[in-house]
């Protein structure tokens, strides 16, 4: 038979995943003898096994639940429903990762109108008595039972305004009592039935209720977004309470043994006397601070300090402690690991290092890295976001506060900039010909598109901050003006959103700078030391490369040509190319660009220094590239001596009914093999030029061919470009070498990489088009289904954010194996998305990638995530 229930006696800290981190931590904290009152855990394979029951608990459950109790009885002398002396317990969720306050929690539960007259006559404290009686039936029926919490605290409110009086602590006994009453007739009026007076019973909700917080919307939305699995369930703690609130000798509080904002090795915490559970954080009185405990309560308080170093010392990590004083004497009620800010999570390791606590290992083990993210970008002053109230809440797409004016178009995003003022572009969503309003915009906010769409993977790109989705925003982009939390926002308007959080806010929020502090540089050191992946950046400017290699990058992964080709007019030139008829005016207009072109990529080679840099070819469907209004279509017509209507004709051409699949990647240059002549004589006459200039560095050209499906399409393009190549080294009387490869993003490409590693020097996965091909759909109108495929648990997280590894990740796994059996030393990268995601780096790891490549501003978090996966 399994064992689903343990006494805290039985359990220890290494058992979280079976008990929970609470439950885990009470266990430990009872082996290490301090004051805990005693219970038992029922563990996180009940709760999956009640939802396999169809959320039933099953009678082996129960009746090793009901043992314990029998057992509990005798630890504490208590019975449950006893007149004489009666077991009050607290029911308590807790998960493998601590989710603190999404799921519920139940207290003083055992009483019934009769125990509680016991209760208030043995301890001549009847105030006492019925104020755990009101909180039990207010927690039962909001928890249990699903009322509602604001029924409950209308009551209250209207009972303290008849007595005149201001505070809780002031209600009498009298009052109390009478508030039981009037809960239990509105239990009765709401639900149906009387307040449940069994012990058994109550246990037996509350327990059913704690199983099933684990799939309320908050704690799922709060799993996606920190990555849980629901897989893994909740355990359920079952304790003796301990009361705080039976007086002024009583008391309750929290504290953390170091600053979890700024990391500062100092006891932080505040307390309530005379109260109960939640108080210190609901905010029904001012707390006192910790400091303050010792005048009120000097040996109790010289007791704590002893158990916080205890503790720290024992878990040798800053702890999150909750604690309960009963009538002067001490109860611990839980330890963890606290939460803590990305700047506090760097100093308190480096700290731990310093303090001979903990190893370097360790200490890169221990920081989260998508906290990270928040260190980089700057921030909203925290106190101010305290204050405020937000209009709406979005996409957290790309971190960053934004404050501005708001704009509606990406011209005037730049014209605005450019006369110094500070804008945020609001748009229904963005497109490739926005990336330039993109630049010059504090933040983008989008009425549509996801995590990925065009605006978010742009923004996280460029660093900038971007919410998206926003779908509450009334969108009238002609007329400049959108509608939201009832208002109108018009050009010139200001509002503010936090990339981190997704929240939109009316007005001006101030802004501090992010602030890159010492530690960080020292935890990157040791996570480099640790890692065996290369971390590479996705970057198609000079300046985006040398932000990247501040953060760390070691290389380009992956310069998409095509962003070189909207800055300034050149896009004319461009368009010149996309409405030519022949290939002459191709090869005329193509002819413009080379030079344009050779001096970005010569930028880049100077940027990286001698570092690796992989150039691929041009990839979007080139309908992204022409002209849409009046004046431009004009302008290409005079240009190339054609009428308005050729123009016309040739743009609506080329129209496609799914352009993601349709005429780009390595079509383009089937098509027209002109445009890979010309992109590779640019790499190649770059390449050449900066060698000339720096004969010490290491330039050796990576020249990667997109999209590609078979291969004889790759062989197609690349015979293209090692003609071109080999015509421009000779022609130079240079000895440069290059390299040759693809992206793998098709499935029928990962099926055959075997035949294309023959050719291909190199392969790096482009897990977006991967991800899109592979599941047939479009990341662009996942949008639309993804909150349904949450809600039915189809998916518990984004496909296109957090690498599939079950599809996607097959096919990357067969492709390396496939691909090495024809060629050993060929070399692997990924310069999707989940280049920057930390559990994607981790498969990348484990399936043996060479290098992971990403936007600037996640290098630092592929690092670290990098080392976390080989020190596993
Ligand atoms: P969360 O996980 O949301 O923090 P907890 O299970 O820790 O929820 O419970 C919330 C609060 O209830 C605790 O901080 C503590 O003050 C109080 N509490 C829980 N169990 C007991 C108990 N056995 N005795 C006294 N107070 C308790
Ligand atoms: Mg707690
Ligand atoms: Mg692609």
């Amino acid at each position: 038979m399994a064992k689903w229930v343990y006494l805290f006696t039985e359990g220890n800290t290494s058992m979280k995943n079976l008990l929970g981190g609470k439950g885990a931590n009470l266990a430990e904290m009872t082996n290490l003898g301090l004051p805990v009152p005693q219970g038992f855990t029922i563990t996180t394979e009940a709760c999956t096994q009640y939802y396999e029951d169809g959320r039933k608990i099953n009678d082996e459950i129960m009746g090793q639940i009901m043992e314990h109790i029998t057992k509990m009885e005798e630890i504490t002398g208590k019975k449950f429903g006893d007149k004489e002396n009666p077991l009050l317990v607290s029911v308590r969720s807790g998960a493998r990762a601590s989710m603190p306050g999404m799921m519920d929690t139940i207290l003083n539960l055992g009483l019934n109108e009769e125990v509680v007259n016991v209760l208030a006559t043995k301890s001549g404290n009847p105030r006492w008595a019925w104020d755990c009686y009101r909180r039990f039936i207010q927690m039962y029926s909001d928890v249990v039972m699903e009322v509602g919490k604001k029924y409950f605290e209308e009551l209250i409110d209207k009972m303290k305004e008849e007595k005149g009086i201001t505070q809780d602590v002031d209600l009498t006994a009298e009052d109390l009592k009478e508030l039981a009453n009037q809960f239990k007739a509105e239990y009765k009026e709401k639900i149906g039935e009387e307040f449940p007076t069994d012990p058994k019973e109550q246990l037996m909700g509350a327990i059913q209720a704690v199983f099933r917080s684990w799939d309320n919307p908050r704690a799922n939305i709060y799993r996606r977004d920190n990555d849980i699995p629901y897989s893994w369930g909740t355990a359920v703690n079952v304790q003796m309470m301990a009361f705080g609130n039976m007086g002024e000798t009583s008391g309750t509080g929290v504290a953390f043994t170091r600053n979890p904002a700024t990391g500062e090795k100092k006891l932080m915490g505040e307390f309530l006397m005379n109260a109960q559970g939640e108080d210190v954080v609901a905010g029904v009185r001012t707390p006192q601070k910790i400091d303050q405990l010792k005048e009120v309560m000097p040996e109790v308080y010289n007791q704590f300090i002893e158990i916080c170093n205890k503790l720290e010392d024992h878990y040798r990590d800053m702890q999150d402690m909750e604690f309960t004083i009963e009538d002067k004497k001490l109860y611990m009620l839980q330890t963890r690991n606290g939460k803590r800010t990305a700047k506090a999570a760097l100093k308190i390791a480096c700290d731990l290092v310093d303090e001979g606590m903990i190893s370097e290992e360790k200490a890169v083990k221990m920081i989260d890295p998508r906290n990270l993210d928040t260190l980089l970008h700057p921030q909203f002053d925290t106190e101010a976001v305290k204050k405020a109230t937000p209009i709406a809440k979005a996409l957290a797409a790309a971190p960053g506060a934004a404050c501005g004016k708001v704009v509606f178009t990406a011209d005037d995003a730049k014209a605005w900039a450019d006369r110094g003022e500070k804008v945020v572009l609001v748009r229904l969503e963005t497109s490739p010909e926005d990336i330039e309003g993109m630049k010059a915009s504090q933040g983008i906010l989008t009425a549509r598109g996801g995590m990925t769409s065009h605006a978010a993977v742009v923004a996280r790109g460029m660093g900038t901050c971007c919410v998206s989705g926003c779908s509450e925003i009334i969108m009238d982009e002609e007329n400049k003006v959108f509608k939201l939390a009832g208002k109108e926002y018009h050009e010139g308007d200001i509002i503010s959103f936090d990339g981190s959080t997704g929240y939109i806010y009316d007005g001006a929020m101030p802004t501090v700078d992010a602030t890159i502090v010492g530690e960080l540089e020292r935890i990157m050191a040791w996570a480099d030391k640790y890692r065996k992946l290369k971390v590479r950046t996705n970057a198609d400017t000079p300046a985006d490369a040398k932000k990247a290699r501040e953060l760390g990058a070691e290389g380009i992964g992956l310069c998409r040509t095509e962003h070189m080709f909207f800055e300034g007019d050149r896009i004319d030139a461009f368009r010149e190319m996309i409405c030519s008829d022949t290939v002459e005016e191709r090869e005329a207009a193509l002819a413009k660009i080379l030079p344009v072109q050779q001096g970005d990529f010569e930028a880049l080679y100077e940027a990286l220094e001698g570092n690796p840099v992989t150039i691929r070819f041009l990839d979007p469907p080139l309908h992204e590239f022409v002209p849409t209004d009046e004046e431009d279509i004009k302008k290409l017509a005079d240009a190339q001596g054609k009428s308005v209507e050729t123009i016309k004709a040739i743009i609506a051409s080329l129209h496609e009914f799914n352009p993601m699949m349709g005429h780009r990647g390595c079509r383009l240059a089937v098509t027209y093999p002109e445009i890979a002549k010309m992109q590779t004589s640019a790499v190649i006459r770059a390449a050449i030029n900066v060698k000339k200039a720096h004969p010490d560095w290491n330039i050796k050209p990576e020249i990667m061919i997109p999209l590609i499906s078979d291969v004889k399409d790759y062989k197609f393009v690349k015979k293209v470009v090692v003609e071109t190549a080999d015509a421009e080294i000779k022609a130079a009387g240079s000895d440069m070498k290059y390299e040759v490869g693809t992206m793998i993003e098709i499935p029928r490409a990962a099926l055959s990489a075997d035949e294309i590693a023959e050719d291909a020097e190199f392969f790096c996965f482009g897990t977006n088009d991967l991800t899109q091909m592979t599941y047939g759909f479009s990341r662009d109108d996942a949008g639309k289904f993804l909150n349904a495929y949450y809600d039915t648990k189809i998916f518990e997280s984004d496909p296109f954010a957090k690498l599939d590894q079950v599809g996607v990740g097959k096919l990357m796994e067969m492709s390396i194996k496939l691909g090495k059996s024809t060629r050993p030393d060929l070399h692997i990268g990924i310069c999707g998305e989940h280049g920057g995601d930390p559990s994607s780096v981790e498969f990348c790891h484990k399936i043996g990638l060479d290098y992971v490549s990403c936007s600037p501003f996640r290098v630092p978090i592929a690092r670290l995530a990098a080392a976390q996966a080989a020190l596993k």
